[in-house]
């Protein structure tokens, strides 16, 4: 048949369908599968007989049925009208889909990813006659009030710039044309595609440098997540790995967001997608979806699409990255991916390894978060982006000793234990401080404008933390012999550590003051409590019984101190005052 490989369907089995006839076919191909013409990809060659994953439901879909290979790998649509969107997993309109059909997607729909009837304002930033190579900027649309999206010459194009102009122009529509020496011309329009399954290229990988700032006071102070950094957030069902996510989502210190969302529950990412379209991004008091891109697994979307989606997110992650922005990219739950690849690799027959997984699992999600990293784009103006990921997993039971997990754990620099314990005494967020950890925490220094301030806060850290670990190792004392075997000094340190737990870790996600804390503000809570520390071992040293010293008006403001506004940082510095006032009285 055709050279591309065009064959006929000789088995289904859900969402796997095997043809035969299809030599010339390569892998990761897309192909069109029977007389619905649904939307399918290669993923076993064997001869002429090819494994494809399908995208849509199979049902009805039978042997003798024609299979039409595309010739091209499975690709993404980039360019201006990707913020705001909501996607499926190979990247189809879902608002788009919904409003056609209702609120089933029928099959065989191919939707574009991107509007072809929308005109941008684009704005020229080089001269006809320039000399371009792939990765340099051309030009620019505003494309929400939040993103100026950045034109980009398209891999494998260079030469010399003609015909460029600013305008109204679609995305498809050529905005220019590149010569290249050999006399060939390419055109260049507002949109380029790219293949999904492999890295975005780029000039060079850079270490981390920073710290990424997310206003959640246990994960900036003691597990803070660098500037393309890798970061996993393991818990049972109900520790707020969702609250996590979506807390980050608003927060971080990124200029966009990819969100990835599969819904565990039914009803999850139907929450996700009423949700998100009203947040507001707390900076600008814009619409938060100004700066995002939704990608959206609803339980009654086939299994491979769910497969395709974390790679068409992490596609259109790194093309904004390589504009020159600070990207971070949610995955929830990559639980639901991981199993969406044992499906289909039962579906294949492969022979399965742990709890049924593919044998490929671990290097599956280590390719994923692979594409993490703070980079130096190409082209020029020469500029860096950065792409950081966080992954939440949901073990059954909660288990860490679960596959996901352990795969995921073996690549990513942090790990946020959520912990069902703290989630029941309603701590949230619900994060572990004696067994999380992160590969960071040397880069929040930069985040501080004042240095001797990043110093300060680095001691405060650390003595922070070992008053946490005192206290796991009191407790166990108390429970064993009581708690009057302990000194009073002990009991000061066991009471400031109650309150680094409840005043300082414990953070309302929905309270609107205490939902993010700057880095100044963490800094100003931690001083305090530490104060509390400092004077209170004095005045037991001076004898005054600890009880009394529990029993100072300052321990309510210092409880108080998260719900104080930004902008009156200083009356937490005050505290300190109060503190040695009514110590002394005593
Ligand atoms: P998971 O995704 O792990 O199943 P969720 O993120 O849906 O869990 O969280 C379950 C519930 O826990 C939330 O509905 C909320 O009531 C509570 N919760 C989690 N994190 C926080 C937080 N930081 N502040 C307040 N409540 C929280
Ligand atoms: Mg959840």
């Amino acid at each position: 048949m055709s050279e591309l490989g065009q064959g006929k369907i000789v088995k289904v089995a859900g969402p796997v369908v095997v043809a035969q006839g299809m030599s010339g076919a390569k892998m990761y191909d897309v192909v069109r599968v029977g007389e619905a013409n649904l939307i399918g990809e290669i993923v076993e060659l064997n001869n002429d007989m090819a494994s494809i994953q399908v995208y849509e439901g199979t049902v009805g879909v039978g042997p003798g049925e024609p299979v039409v290979n595309t010739g091209a790998p499975l690709s993404v649509e980039l360019g201006p009208g990707l913020i705001s969107s909501i996607y499926d997993g190979i990247q189809r309109p879902l608002d788009k889909l919904y409003a056609l059909e209702g609120s089933f997607i029928q099959r065989g729909n191919a939707l574009p990813g991107l509007d072809r009837d929308k005109k941008w304002q684009f704005k020229a930033t080089v001269e006809n006659g320039a000399k371009v190579v792939a990765g340099d900027i051309v030009g620019e649309v505003q494309e929400s009030s939040l993103m100026l999206h950045k034109i980009m010459v398209p891999l494998g194009v260079e030469g010399t710039i003609e015909g460029i102009s600013d305008g109204e122009y679609t995305v498809d529509a050529p905005i220019a044309t590149v010569k290249a020496d050999d006399g060939s011309v390419s055109e260049i329009k507002l949109m380029q595609k790219c293949p999904v399954r492999s890295q975005r290229a780029s000039k060079q990988r850079l270490a981390p440098n920073r710290a990424m700032v997310t206003g959640q006071r246990v994960i900036d102070t003691f597990f803070p997540l660098g500037v393309g950094g890798t970061a996993c957030v393991p818990g049972p069902f109900g520790t707020g790995k969702t609250v996590v996510q979506h807390q980050l989502a608003k927060w971080i210190d990124a200029d966009m967001v990819v969100y990835v969302g599969c819904g565990e529950r039914g009803n999850e990412m139907t929450d996700v997608l009423t949700e998100f379209p009203e947040l507001k991004d707390p900076k600008s008091g814009k619409p938060l979806m100004e700066r995002v891109v939704l990608i959206a697994n609803t339980s009654d979307m086939p299994v491979a699409a769910r497969e395709a989606s974390v790679y068409t997110g992490i596609t259109i992650a790194e093309y904004f990255r390589d504009m020159g922005y600070r990207v971070a990219l949610m995955a929830d739950s990559t639980s639901r991916w991981a199993e969406a690849m044992r499906e289909i690799s039962t579906r294949l027959e492969e022979m399965p390894a742990e709890e049924g997984y593919p044998a490929y699992l671990g290097a599956r999600i280590a390719s994923f978060y692979e594409r993490s990293g703070r980079i130096e784009c190409l082209g020029s103006p020469s500029r860096e982006g950065a792409l950081s990921i966080i992954g939440a997993v949901s073990p059954p039971g909660g288990d860490l000793s679960d596959s996901v997990v352990q795969a995921t754990l073996h690549v990513v620099k942090v790990f946020w234990s959520l912990q069902s314990r703290l989630a029941q005494q309603r701590h949230f967020p619900a994060i572990d401080w004696l067994t999380s950890y992160s590969f960071y925490k040397q880069y929040l220094k930069e985040c501080f404008d004042d240095k001797a301030m990043a110093v300060e806060m680095d001691d405060m850290i650390k003595e922070a933390m070992s008053l946490l670990e005192k206290e796991a190792d009191l407790l166990e004392i108390v429970r064993l012999v009581g708690a009057e075997a302990i000194s009073k000094a002990d009991q000061i340190a066991l009471a400031v550590a109650k309150s680094i737990r409840e005043d300082y870790l414990h953070q309302n996600a929905f309270h609107s003051v205490d939902t993010y804390t700057s880095l100044e503000k963490q800094y100003a809570m931690l001083k305090v409590i530490l104060h509390l520390y400092k004077k209170g071992l004095e005045a037991v040293e001076a004898g005054i019984n600890p009880v009394d010293i529990f029993k100072i008006e300052a321990m309510e403001a210092i409880a108080r101190a998260k719900y104080i506004p930004e902008s009156e940082v200083s009356k937490i510095v005050d505290i300190a005052n109060q503190i040695d006032n009514q110590i002394a009285k005593l």
